[in-house]
């Protein structure tokens, strides 16, 4: 009775072993929830790659990773802050790799270990985190270990601008360029260009580039028949019409329809939604869930564990204990269970 991952193994380990192979230097992601498979799940897949370094989003998700048995560095990709308490020890472990975005920070980071390892990340045209190249000078690396530079793009990101970025620091300080988000075959321009001393950061691409491999389901749990004005549900708005409600696992808890549906009062508000498909025809809420090959709408918004979905009239086309398929964000959706088949 549960929302679940079903993987098919060999297919999903052929894709990610094939893309591991097409990108030299690849340093596998594994954060926040794992793409939906858990960053230890993805850590133990990642041994089988060469590389022997894996990042992380931020420290406690390096510690775990570590925890679990990781032999290899670690990059932790958010820029390290004074204020992180765990930043501050996990300067002191070899096999971590800090990012470091701001001269302020390089200071404290040394004052802290001076010899702690640190990637400089460098502003790009995303605007998010770095130093500008006017600040290269003032770069002052001393006895830290110097693993290199940290280039993140937009998903647009441009083997020009990643470049101009690496010639440019590479001229002041030489050592790897770490990229994330170029193109395949650009990143493989980039990684002949600096004589292979660059790395690209990948996660989607690797765990989820393959959809075919992954199933997710959910399991109908119950079943009710109602009539046309009938109330139902916590809220007890009134069923539209005869029909079934379809209660699924899955809800707010597992990250099913994080963006609540909402009433769409307004003819505007209908048209941006339907524009969207997330409307069925009589103004409801489209769910993720599909019964009889087809989205059916929510009954009213998703309950912490479980959905309850609508099926108009006489026949529920579904019945208690039948798996159905639901449409997952695989970022915010964490699984009861995660089926290896
Ligand atoms: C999350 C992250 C990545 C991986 O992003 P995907 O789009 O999932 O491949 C790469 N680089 C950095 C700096 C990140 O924070």
């Amino acid at each position: 009775m549960t929302l679940s991952l079903n993987v098919d193994t060999k297919a999903w380990r052929a894709h990610t072993r094939a893309f591991a192979d097409s990108v030299p230097g690849l340093v596998p992601v594994a954060k926040g929830n794992g793409y939906g498979f858990r960053n230890t799940t993805l850590a133990a897949e990642a041994q089988h790659f060469d590389g022997g370094v894996i990042a992380v989003g931020v420290s406690r998700e390096a510690l775990r990773i570590l925890d679990a048995g990781w032999r290899g560095d670690v990059v932790v990709l958010n820029p390290w802050r004074p204020s992180d308490r765990l930043g501050r020890e996990l300067l002191l472990n070899p096999q971590v790799i800090t990012t470091v975005s701001r001269l302020e920070d390089l200071a404290s980071v040394r004052s802290v270990n001076p010899h702690a390892r640190v990637q400089v990340e460098l502003l790009t045209s995303m605007r998010r985190h770095g130093i500008d190249l006017d600040e290269l000078g003032l770069v002052k690396l001393q006895a830290l270990g110097f693993d290199g530079w940290s280039i993140h793009l937009p998903s647009t990101g441009s083997l020009d601008e990643a470049t101009g970025l690496a010639n440019a620091a590479r001229k002041y300080i030489k050592a790897p360029v770490w990229v994330s988000h170029l193109g395949v075959d650009d990143y493989r321009v980039l990684h002949e260009s600096l004589d292979g001393q660059a790395h690209m950061r990948v996660g989607t691409r690797l765990w989820l580039g393959a959809p075919s491999t992954l199933a997710t389901r959910a399991t109908v749990l119950d079943m009710h028949r109602v009539k046309r004005g009938e109330k139902l549900g916590y809220h007890q708005d009134r069923a539209p019409k005869d029909g079934w409600v379809v209660i699924a696992s899955g809800g707010t808890a597992h990250g099913i329809a994080l963006a609540a549906p909402v009433p769409q009062r307004s003819l505007r508000q209908r048209a941006v939604t339907l524009a969207e498909g997330a409307l069925d025809a009589s103004g409801r809420s489209l769910s993720p869930f599909s019964i009889a090959g087809r989205k059916r709408p929510f009954a009213e918004p998703p309950h912490m564990h479980s959905s309850m979905l609508f099926v108009a009239g006489g026949d529920p086309l579904v019945s208690i204990g039948q798996e159905v398929p639901v449409t997952c964000r695989m970022t915010t959706t964490t699984f009861d269970q995660i089926v290896w088949r």
